[in-house]
């Protein structure tokens, strides 16, 4: 666990069987886009809202880093003939707007939230202060942190990476399309496999497709598993805090 003042370190496991205290989850905007092409698909929101419900349920404190690649890349903005500085913070807003359809999901559900961005907003939501992100979640209020890092250049992985190490989380989530970290992407190559178990320097060697480079560096360097599953599973999340269920771990090769 990274070190961290406010972080219990009594090692109490929290009620409901999971074996993590505090995590965040990183959810790409690709994932909020269902079938879809482009935008946000409400029942998918909704489907994410009711895994994350499940586990707040359970005792974690849970955050949330939402991204926006469904709705705008700076990267794309930048092919396009934009600046790239200007596309990212395109890339940034869009990251608030889904934290914003976030939110009002996991109040509908009666889970209690705030968002914190990383570019101060005032009138739409907070922003961005650690200490007080830490207070929200120990009275178990779900944080959704908005605009990425809040600086260009950087992507929403990074993002996620920087929170879990700040908030002090004893686990970084992935949740992605597949249920894993595979050997080749199992969607065009029948015969990937999945990793039970991964070191942050196979998977930096290996060029895995997990997450940045920059953001696996920022969770090795922290000590933070980074733990990789499938948001299509219904109730894996939960699963994966307990320690069941399909996943990749992501671990120092000398702990764990
Ligand atoms: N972005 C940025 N700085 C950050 C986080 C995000 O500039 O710290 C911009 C960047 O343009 C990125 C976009 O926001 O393309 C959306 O984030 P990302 O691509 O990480 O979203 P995801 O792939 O998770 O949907």
């Amino acid at each position: 666990m990274a070190e961290n003042a406010a972080v219990d370190t009594s090692g109490a496991a929290p009620e409901g069987g999971a074996r993590y205290k505090r995590v965040l989850l990183k959810v790409s905007g690709e994932a909020l886009m269902g079938q879809r092409d482009y935008g946000l698909d409400p029942d998918m929101i909704r489907q994410v809202a009711e895994e994350v419900r499940t586990v707040v349920r359970m005792g974690v404190q849970v955050c949330l880093v939402i991204g926006g690649g469904n709705i705008f890349r700076g990267i794309k903005g930048a092919a396009s003939g934009m600046e790239r500085a200007s596309a990212d913070y395109m890339g940034m807003l869009a990251t608030v707007i889904n934290a914003l359809s976030m939110q009002s999901a996991l109040e509908r559900m009666g889970v209690s939230t705030r968002v914190q961005s990383a570019i101060p907003m005032s009138s739409v939501c907070e922003p961005y202060i650690r200490r007080r992100a830490i207070r929200h979640m120990e009275k178990s209020r779900v944080v959704i942190f908005a605009a990425g890092t809040g600086n260009p250049f950087f992507t929403t992985d990074t993002a996620a990476a920087l929170r879990a190490s700040e908030m002090g989380c004893d686990g970084l989530l992935k949740a992605t399309q597949v249920d894993g970290v595979y050997t080749a992407d199992p969607k065009k190559d029948p015969n990937a496999t999945r990793y039970e178990r991964l070191s942050y320097l196979e998977v930096l060697s290996k060029d895995l497709q997990v997450m940045d480079a920059s953001a696996i560096a920022l969770a090795r360097e922290n000590h933070i598993p980074i733990l990789v599953f499938s948001i299509h599973t219904p109730g894996m999340f939960a699963e994966v805090m307990a320690g069941k269920g399909k996943f990749t771990i992501i671990t120092d090769e000398e702990r764990e």
